[in-house]
């Protein structure tokens, strides 16, 4: 029977030391902020925003929702998040995207304070990372995938990783932050060749592929323990990631399960972002 690297106790040991924190700053006067940018209503903004909403109030952090017409043009949505960037009671920004035609997000990466820029789409925070300093503001789901290895205790040294995908999302900060544990690194993608073979010779194996089910039996050995980022919809009401559960879970050492893994962590860790803005703020660090 493989291990099933269940996310819950994660995230518990990650509030126990987050509610810590909070508790500190407010020892100290200080009440974290979270500032919320959503522009139109797509379901699945007003979904994630309600989750980051509810954490908040479960944390003792504050949230503060700036809703925005769908329409809104660039200068105005420039001129919101410049005031935002400048609020001195705002101590982290999420941008929920995409955005519409309109906003350019290429230079709104640009506009955003790192300083604040709690999912981590600022150029300055994603070049401290590809220089190997972690110490900075780090995106949530790469972050939570390193949050799910050391939790288990998985060696990270010497190991053969194998990443499945190449977004500056997940799987490029992913390579940079496994590289930094001194894992070997393998970074696969849609023009990789003989994919199974490469994957099969993982000790870690990811899967950011955006396809349903897409690693099955033949990617995997019995030694592979397998992560899988993946959120997809299965088209019967359900959840399922990039790789086939069913079909590898007997097969391997150990396997995330989807719902229930890593993108449940990925709220916590931006909430985390949060209080770690706040110290670097304080240090000037950004
Ligand atoms: P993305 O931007 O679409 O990137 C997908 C990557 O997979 C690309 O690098 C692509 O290669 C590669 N790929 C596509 N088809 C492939 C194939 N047949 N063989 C090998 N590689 C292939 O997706 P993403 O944003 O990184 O997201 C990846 C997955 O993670 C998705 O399922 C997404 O829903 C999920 N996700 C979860 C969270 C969360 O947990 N909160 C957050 C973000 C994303 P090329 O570069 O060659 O095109």
């Amino acid at each position: 029977m493989s291990r099933i690297l269940e996310a819950k106790p994660v995230i518990q040991n990650l509030k126990a030391d987050l509610l810590q924190d909070i508790k500190s700053l407010k020892d100290r006067g200080q009440v974290p902020s979270i500032g919320l940018i959503r522009v139109g209503n797509r379901p699945d903004d007003v979904y994630y925003e309600n989750s980051i909403v509810k954490n908040c109030e479960n944390m003792g952090i504050r949230p503060q929702k700036f809703t925005l017409e769908e329409n809104i043009s660039m200068p105005d949505f420039i001129k919101l998040l410049r005031q935002v960037n400048a609020d001195p009671g705002i101590h982290g920004i999420m941008i929920f995207r995409p955005l519409p035609q309109q906003l350019d997000e290429e230079l709104l990466k640009h506009i955003i304070d790192p300083a604040k820029d709690i999912d981590c789409m600022s150029p300055l925070n994603q070049a401290r990372i590809f220089a190997g300093d972690m110490s900075g503001l780090l995106p949530c789901t790469p972050a939570a995938v390193m949050e799910i290895l050391k939790y288990y205790k998985i060696e990270l040294q010497g190991a053969k990783a194998v990443v499945v995908g190449r977004s500056m999302v997940v799987g490029k900060p992913l390579s940079m932050m496994l590289l930094k544990e001194n894992a070997t690194v393998t970074i696969c993608h849609s023009k990789t060749q003989n994919m199974p073979d490469i994957c099969k010779n993982a000790d870690i194996l990811v899967a950011a592929i955006g396809k349903p089910k897409f690693i099955d039996a033949k990617y995997v050995s019995p030694q592979s323990i397998v992560i899988d980022v993946g959120i997809n919809d299965a088209g019967d009401g359900k959840m399922c990631g990039d790789v086939d559960f069913q079909a590898v879970a007997e097969q391997v050492q150990a396997i995330t399960p989807v719902p229930g893994g890593v993108g449940s962590i990925t709220t916590t860790l931006l909430l985390k972002n949060v209080v770690k803005a706040i110290n670097l703020q304080k240090d000037q660090r950004v």
